[in-house]
């Protein structure tokens, strides 16, 4: 049995994505930058590969990769798990402020730039 090509994972994919509704609440964030928001806000990316040709999903602002979450409430889950282990009390409130947000790339001291943003612009 030959291995699958990169064009056989990518039609796989496509074809197994569950479709955008109004009741899907995934979360997608920035591998490289400081955006997040649902999966209705995502940029799309043409590609075409050998054997498939679609959209990527990216960042609305830079185009740059996402990640996923499967819902808001894992989401929130996990931030409050980082608040928590972290000991960082504002971090929900930073989150839920810098949603859907024009981004920041990460290498390039984005989070840092938002934290100062947000302490500037939403703490009293
Ligand atoms: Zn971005």
């Amino acid at each position: 049995m030959t291995e699958p090509t990169l064009g056989d994972l990518l039609e796989e994919m496509l074809r197994t994505r569950p479709p955008t509704s109004a009741s899907d609440d995934r979360i997608v964030y920035g591998a490289v930058c400081t955006w997040w928001g649902g999966i209705a806000d995502v940029g799309l990316k043409p590609f075409a590969g050998e054997a498939v040709k679609g959209n990527l999903p990216v960042c609305p602002h830079c185009g740059g990769p996402l990640f996923e979450m499967p819902s808001l409430g894992e989401w929130e889950e996990a931030v409050r798990r980082h608040a928590e282990r972290s000991g960082d009390r504002d971090y929900p409130a930073f989150v839920a402020w810098l949603r859907g947000r024009p981004c920041l790339s990460l290498g390039r001291g984005g989070y840092d730039e938002m934290r100062r943003r947000f302490d500037a612009e939403a703490r009293p």
